[in-house]
């Protein structure tokens, strides 16, 4: 399989913070042309069948995938797990784990937002919400908007829900090596989701991946949809330092919000290792295509 593959590995559907069923994404994606695909939730696998059976009524290849929230260094760092077994009862259970708390986080969010003075944000967000133990911060978010506080998310979060400023609860989410040892144990590949978006000094980040590596992570994103293009060769080296393999996924949540669609994105630098080339045996196959007769 070459580093050419149109593969979409990082994307967000109703069960966590996206606007679109596993489907309706499924859908999405054959027709951008992804060959294989993956959704990869907020700390939840409640959607991997319907993704896998649409993924496979449309013929696309698929690894299970999730994004796990983590603490590191104060900061919240994300790491996906890719072809994991869905059936694992330690990942359950650590995912379980990790979104606890999420309810209560959500009401201090809303207790903050009235003293600002906008009031009844908690139901506001709930409106957005899919999966009840999943309410994030893209949930107040889009309330927001559509309460017209702001015009669009990218300015909530320049004004409300981030460090600094109203609406800001920080959180402890789960352990570093926690996440990647739920995950590769139960047969899966833990990758650093989008390593540029965190504000990490140089110190931490070398750190981050020192750590990572150590616990026995095997990659980094480094063609995502949270990257500028200046990014793709920073993090490509890292791969390569770190011995790591490479990811590509558009990170897309929703046709009004995301940059970045579907299957739309550069491909890797050529010579990276990419991660499906070390996930071939956890990929699973979409069946042949029936002929008509
Ligand atoms: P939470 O897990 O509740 O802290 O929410 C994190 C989610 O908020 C991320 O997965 C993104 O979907 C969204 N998010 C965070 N920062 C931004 C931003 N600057 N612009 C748009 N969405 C953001
Ligand atoms: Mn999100
Ligand atoms: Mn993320
Ligand atoms: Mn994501």
């Amino acid at each position: 399989m070459t580093i050419l593959l149109n593969a979409d590995l990082h994307c967000h559907s109703v069960v966590s913070d996206g606007t679109l069923t596993p489907e309706a994404l499924a859908a999405r994606a054959h027709a951008n042309g992804v060959q294989l695909w993956a959704l990869t939730d907020h700390d939840e696998i409640g959607g991997q069948q319907r993704a896998i059976a649409a993924a496979h009524a449309r013929g696309l290849d698929y690894l299970t995938g999730v994004e796990i929230s983590v603490t590191f260094a104060d900061t919240t760092v994300h790491i996906v797990g890719l072809g994991f077994d869905a059936a694992d009862q330690q990942l359950a259970a650590g995912l379980l784990a990790t979104r606890g708390g999420r309810g209560e986080r959500a009401q201090e969010i809303a207790r903050q937002l009235a003293q600002a003075g906008i009031r009844g944000t908690y139901e506001g967000a709930l409106k957005y919400v899919g999966n009840p133990e999943l309410i994030s911060r893209t949930h107040f978010a889009r309330h927001l908007v559509d309460a017209g506080v702001c015009r669009d998310t990218s300015e909530v979060f320049r004004r409300f829900l981030t460090e600094g400023h109203p609406g800001y609860v920080p959180h402890r989410w789960a352990r570093l090596g926690d996440a990647v040892r739920w995950i590769r144990e139960a047969g899966g590949m833990a990758v650093i989701a989008h390593p540029g978006r965190y504000r990490l000094t140089p110190t931490e980040e070398y750190a981050l991946f020192s750590e990572f590596k150590q616990h026995g992570g095997g990659g980094v994103e480094v063609v995502t949809g949270s990257h500028m293009p200046s990014e793709y060769p920073i993090y490509a080296a890292m791969a390569q330092e770190f011995g790591l393999a490479a990811s590509r996924g558009s990170d897309f949540h929703s046709p009004d919000e995301s940059h970045t669609d579907l299957g739309r994105l550069p491909g890797l630098p050529g010579q990276l290792t990419a991660v499906w080339e070390r996930l071939e045996h956890r990929i699973l196959r979409a069946p042949p295509a029936r002929t008509a007769h």
